[in-house]
């Protein structure tokens, strides 16, 4: 598959040819069930975009049978910038409903297969953004992370997944799961495509009031791979990860060091925290974003007799039941008598979660961590909803703490499986999380 900076350099001609070469590749590729709808608009380079992102004229589920029927009348920000860049949105990719998972097996249309193995999950919940950019059936795809959506898609299945500071990429268009956490990011096969694809949706937008109005210098031109970085790593937090993902980090520091980075061993607050936190937030947060959908403001109608069965009717059937569980979840946390015992709680463990990170960042310029405590789990493995939270154990205190950060793959385990981890960078300084990046992509190249 060409990338993303090739396809840039395509005359139109070459740019129409491959789009329809794309096309029947997708269709040979079908069984992934990565893309869940062909629906080209315009010409340009061909960029997969995940199934909550608002693309005018095209329907958009966000994985969820409630929204079957809705057309946008809208385009995202994300997608206004695309588009006056030369890309045209071309398929939706599948996701958990309502991004609510971490392996692609909640959508309405049925679980993304991992192209790598296809006994294997994809991870979630862009994963059929990181299913079709790893199976070569898209030059690149945007995703969203609310608690690493991005990022262990993109370390299963073998590919560069980057979620960008919590205000730098307008949420404008996105569908909103947990608002103070969700970022849209790219999923890419390589360092480079990523700036330049997150250069392309990164910038300060009015609609979007949690956008930060702050200068944007383009990272992708000023890329240098060669710098030499102060890099944290936690040996205590690989107590939980597999002995797969423990032998690819202690490699990887010794890449690191070999590149002349200098290495400081860190600490972060147990996980365990961040797992509690994350998780009264995100459905405290999800609750009241999806109280809009009734069968009445927006949704699919299931008619009652009056109007609370009609609500209640709607939401019982349009729902699938990860989604039903968070709204519960949520509303409980935030329910008089409770809110202070979780949600307040919740706030201040996120706030101390924060300051942690940048105790750390007053030595370091980048923390090396891994993205998942195993590669790519079986089909199945995680349908204990437990056991799908702690998997998120890794990436969500990134999300808690808005920090950027970029999954890569660093090697292939012992069941053949991709291994990704991350590196994480301080609020706004997605030039150093480039630059570390690119270094370790091709210090791992050569
Ligand atoms: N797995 C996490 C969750 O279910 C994160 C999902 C996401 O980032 N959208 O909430």
């Amino acid at each position: 598959m060409i990338t993303l900076k090739e396809a840039l350099s395509l005359s139109a001609d070459e740019i129409k040819a491959f789009r329809e070469e794309l096309k029947s590749e997708i269709e040979a590729k079908k069984e992934l069930n990565a893309y869940v709808g062909m629906e080209e608009s315009g010409e340009g380079i061909p960029l997969l975009i995940k199934d909550n992102i608002q693309v005018k004229d095209w329907s958009v589920t966000g994985g969820s049978k409630i929204l079957q029927g809705y057309i946008s009348p809208y385009d995202a920000t994300v997608i206004i910038n695309l588009k006056a860049k030369g890309l045209a949105p071309f398929g939706r990719a599948n996701m958990d409903e309502f991004a609510m998972g971490s392996t692609t097996e909640s959508s309405y249309y049925g679980k993304t297969l991992n192209p790598i193995n296809t006994d294997c999950v994809p991870g979630g919940s862009s994963g059929g953004s990181a299913a079709a950019v790893a199976g070569g059936i898209a030059i690149a795809a945007l995703g969203s992370d609310t608690g690493g959506s991005i990022r262990p898609p993109a370390a299963f299945c073998g590919i560069v997944g980057m979620k960008p500071t919590y205000g730098r990429v307008s949420r404008y268009g996105l569908g909103a799961y947990a608002s103070s956490l969700d970022q849209i990011g790219p999923l890419t096969q390589n360092v480079e495509d990523a700036a330049i694809l997150y250069d392309m949706i990164a910038g300060y937008d009015p609609k979007d009031s949690t956008s930060v109005d702050m200068d944007y210098a383009p990272v992708s031109t000023a890329l240098n791979p060669e710098r030499k970085l102060r890099i944290a790593v936690l040996p205590h937090y690989l107590k939980d990860a597999s002995a797969d993902i423990q032998k690819a980090y202690v490699d990887t520091i010794e890449v690191l060091k070999a590149q002349g980075h200098e290495i400081i061993e860190a600490e972060l607050l147990d996980a365990k925290y961040d797992i509690s936190a994350y998780y009264v937030t995100a459905t405290a947060e999800a609750s009241t974003n999806l109280a809009r959908y009734d069968g009445i403001r927006y949704g699919t109608r299931a008619k009652g007799d009056n109007l609370k069965e009609t609500f209640v009717k709607s939401r019982s059937l349009g729902f699938g039941e990860e989604v039903k569980r968070r709204i519960l979840l949520g509303n409980f946390v935030l329910s008089s008598g409770y809110y202070d015992a979780y949600y307040v709680k919740a706030q201040k463990v996120r706030r101390l979660i924060k300051q942690d990170f940048e105790k750390v960042f007053e030595t370091a310029d980048l923390i090396l961590s891994p993205v998942a405590p195993n590669t790519a789990n079986k089909i199945g493995e995680l349908q204990d909803p437990m056991k799908m939270y702690l998997s998120d154990m890794y990436t969500i205190s990134i999300n808690l703490a808005g920090l950027p950060a970029l999954s890569l793959p660093v090697g292939i385990a012992k069941n053949g499986m991709p291994v990704g981890l991350q590196l994480i960078a301080p609020a706004f300084d997605e030039q150093t999380l480039f630059d570390g990046a690119l270094g370790l992509e091709n210090a791992l190249k050569g």
